[in-house]
């Protein structure tokens, strides 16, 4: 019984193995459930008073601060809502560089003068908070003597209740973290940031376009997440898998996913169990788990919630990815969620679905179907060419993280190299204007901008091209190379601030212009003549685009420690700090923070390759090896042939050899880039040194996986972790 507590502390569940799988009585009922522990809009209403409500509600909307007294007014309801849901504690619940959630709770009480407690909370405990969160990455931004760092609430993002399988009940206030200084020491502001700088662009465009409701725009996203499942047995005997979240060896099985039947394929019982817990358990906290489905990879899936805006959904694809993990170990299953678990099948993504959307209730990357919404759509999208095209390199940082190293570029994943899929009709219609032509195809007529008599632009919904890193698909953008177990908000912060540059530029020119259709026409040309250049709409997986890319100019960039320096460039620095996004110390500060994770994430590989090959897989095949001599000494001594045993043994000491040295050969090399101090050059060299000579090392002992016996081999194989689910 202890013990099955013990694992039950550690998995979060309540270790009661019968009650695992069982389905809760409301989970096939998705309005009975969803929100119930979220303090919504609804739950607002229904409990602050009507003036609270409305203050807050102005702050929600316009950013106007709150005041403390209606602070405690909402605090005080709050904390009665969660209380009556089982919640002893609350938490400031925020998002450092490390790229997960954070959360420190403190209960209630508060003493009486007769010794016993009463539950309290107030404003400013919602407001402020100051863990002493000394130990996250701050890149030298605050030094730790003076190591507080605040959490501010974002009551754009709903607070909620997070609940464990333990039956604990944590109040979650969603959070800012800064620093003492204000600077930014975590995921979310700099992403708030983004999302104000866009919104005010956008809003001046639209307004020089005649636009006179549009207050705000708001970059929506929805996040599709790709996961892994594999079953806890095997997991637990991956010391790589454990430490690393990816297998550092293993040989391929001989099936892999080139019979496609795994991708939307009958979903298994056991995963469909999973998933319903997951959703249910998505759905409490307003999650809108929307699509579920087998991805292309054995044992691989997805889930697709519905979008929302940039803030929430970054958020939530938080709690998506937590979620997963902690509703994975009540099946006896494990989530990875690591980009590229498996070599030689399917790594997994995000794709990251961006648009903007006005409060007067338009998507203004929708193509419309009057003139007028044309132009707009036209506008629009070629601040996007613009942005994407001059900003490459940035929004491959945004992208850039070890496990993704290993997808981008690999024959499955979008390449290193940033391109804009249109479609072939759209990108006819942008040729011909960029012109200055009227356009004709299909059998359609199209006019140029800025003739009165526009015709609606096609939705291209059926012509979808797999393989684009930022694809066009309808009504928004689909930015495919975000890294499946990273937080969103690096990406769409680096989304956000290009589009709001290139925004700005075009609502000044049509501020100034006399003729704002002209003006708008002169726009998309120049931005199709100077900047199409970045729209692709063949192959992107082919050898001749990443000629082709480099003929024409656009940025290749293969690793996370290059990818990286795009974000910390004198020219960077200039546009982030132009948008009041990031600060030179914040991007320098992050520059070096996340160089540093990829060399701590190589060096732990590296350590458990070294621990696995001396301690798992050299003793296993000297075993062999020994078992193998001691059978020939047999055999000759009754004088049986003895050639093919010999031969083996021949073979697999060659490899084992090989193996000894490649193993030392990493040990050096890791040793070497223990020893730099430089950042960068750590980096470099982690990743030039350490990786390689890691990958050298695997080839030999997943060669060997193939000839020595399974009973001799000491970790699962792939076969059985991507096939036995
Ligand atoms: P697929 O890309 O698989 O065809 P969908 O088009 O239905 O799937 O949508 C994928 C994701 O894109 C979903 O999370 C959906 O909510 C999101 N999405 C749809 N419209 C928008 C939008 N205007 N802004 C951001 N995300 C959107
Ligand atoms: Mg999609």
């Amino acid at each position: 019984m202890a013990a099955i507590q013990e694992y039950a502390k550690i998995v979060g569940t309540n270790g009661d193995s019968a009650h695992k799988n069982k389905p809760s009585k409301d989970a096939g009922n998705p309005t009975k459930v969803f929100g119930s522990n979220v303090f919504n809009d609804r739950t607002m209403k229904e409990r602050l008073p009507k003036d609270t409500y409305r203050a807050l509600r102005e702050t929600i909307e316009s950013g106007k601060p709150l005041t403390l007294e209606v602070a405690n007014v909402v605090a005080n309801a709050m904390k009665d809502w969660a209380i009556e849901k089982g919640a002893t504690h609350y938490t400031h619940w925020f998002q450092p560089l490390t790229g997960r959630t954070a959360e420190k709770h403190d209960s209630f009480i508060s003493p009486t003068s007769d010794g016993g407690v009463v539950m309290e909370f107030s404003g400013k405990q919602l407001i402020q908070g100051e863990p002493d969160a000394s130990s996250f990455p701050s890149g030298g931004l605050r030094a730790t003597f003076e190591a507080r760092g605040y959490t501010a609430w974002d009551c754009t993002s709903p607070a909620f209740l997070k609940e464990d399988g333990q039956g604990n009940v944590t109040l979650c206030i969603p959070t800012a973290f800064c620093s003492y200084t204000g600077e930014a020491l975590d995921k979310k502001t700099p992403l708030l940031r983004s999302m104000e700088a866009v919104s005010r662009q956008a809003v001046r465009v639209l307004r020089a376009l005649g636009n006179t409701t549009a207050r705000r725009v708001t970059a929506t996203v929805g996040p599709e997440q790709e996961y892994f499942l594999i079953d806890k047995k095997y997991y637990d005997q991956r010391l790589d898998l454990i430490t690393s979240g990816r297998t550092l060896f293993g040989a391929p099985a001989p099936k892999g996913q080139e019979l496609e039947d795994q991708y939307f394929g009958a979903i298994k019982d056991r995963i469909a169990a999973f998933m319903r817990d997951l959703d249910f358990e998505l759905w409490k906290m307003g999650v809108s788990a929307k699509t579920k489905h087998n991805e292309v990879a054995p044992a691989q899936f997805e889930l697709a919630p519905i979008f929302s805006t940039t803030n929430i959904a970054a958020d939530h694809n938080q709690l998506v990815m937590e979620t997963m993990q902690k509703v994975a170990l009540r099946h006896d299953l494990v989530c990875l969620l690591y980009e590229k678990p498996f070599a030689g099948v399917n790594g997994s993504g995000k794709h990251n679905n961006w648009s903007l959307a006005t409060d007067d209730g338009q998507n203004l990357l929708e193509p419309g179907k009057t003139p007028h919404d044309n132009e707009q759509f036209l506008v629009f999208l070629s601040a996007l060419i613009i942005a994407v095209d001059r900003h490459a390199g940035k929004l491959r940082a945004g992208a850039a993280n070890p496990g993704n190293d290993l997808r981008l570029g690999a024959n499955e994943a979008p390449p290193a190299i940033i391109s804009i899929f249109m479609g072939e009709e759209l990108t006819d219609i942008l040729e011909t204007l960029a012109k200055g032509k009227k356009a004709s195809g299909k059998g359609q007529h199209y006019l140029h901008i800025g003739v009165d008599s526009l015709p609606a632009l096609p939705k291209d919904n059926t012509d979808r091209n797999r393989t684009s890193p930022f694809a066009f698909t309808g009504n928004k953008f689909e930015f495919r190379m975000v890294p499946s177990s990273a937080s969103i908000s690096g990406a769409n912060t680096i989304l956000n601030t290009i589009v709001a540059e290139s925004l700005d530029e075009i609502a000044t020119r049509l501020e100034k212009a006399k003729d704002v259709n002209k003006e708008a026409a002169a726009i998309v040309r120049e931005a199709v003549n100077k900047h199409g250049r970045i729209i692709f709409n063949g192959n992107n997986y082919s050898d001749e685009w990443v000629k082709e890319a480099k003929k024409r100019g656009i940025p290749n960039i293969r690793s996370t420690v290059d990818a990286l320096a795009e974000m910390a460039s004198h020219e960077a620095v200039k546009l982030f700090e132009k948008y009041k996004v990031l600060s030179e110390k914040e991007l320098h500060s992050r520059y070096d923070i996340y160089l540093e994770q990829y060399a701590k994430h190589i060096n732990i590989e590296a350590q458990a390759a070294i621990q696995m090959v001396k301690t798992q897989y050299l003793p296993s095949v000297i075993r062999y090896t020994g078992d193998l001599a001691g059978a020939i000494a047999n055999l000759k001594s009754v004088s049986a042939p003895v050639s093919v045993q010999k031969e083996l043994l021949t073979q697999i000491s060659v490899l084992l050899d090989s193996a000894k040295n490649k193993l030392g050969d990493l040990e050096e090399a890791l040793r070497k880039a223990q020893a730099v101090s430089d950042v960068r050059a750590k980096a470099v060299a982690y990743r030039d040194k350490v990786f390689t000579a890691q990958a050298a090392l695997r080839a030999d002992i997943d060669q060997l996986e193939t000839i020595v016996p399974g009973s001799y081999w000491p970790v699962p194989t792939y076969a059985e972790m991507l096939f036995k689910l």
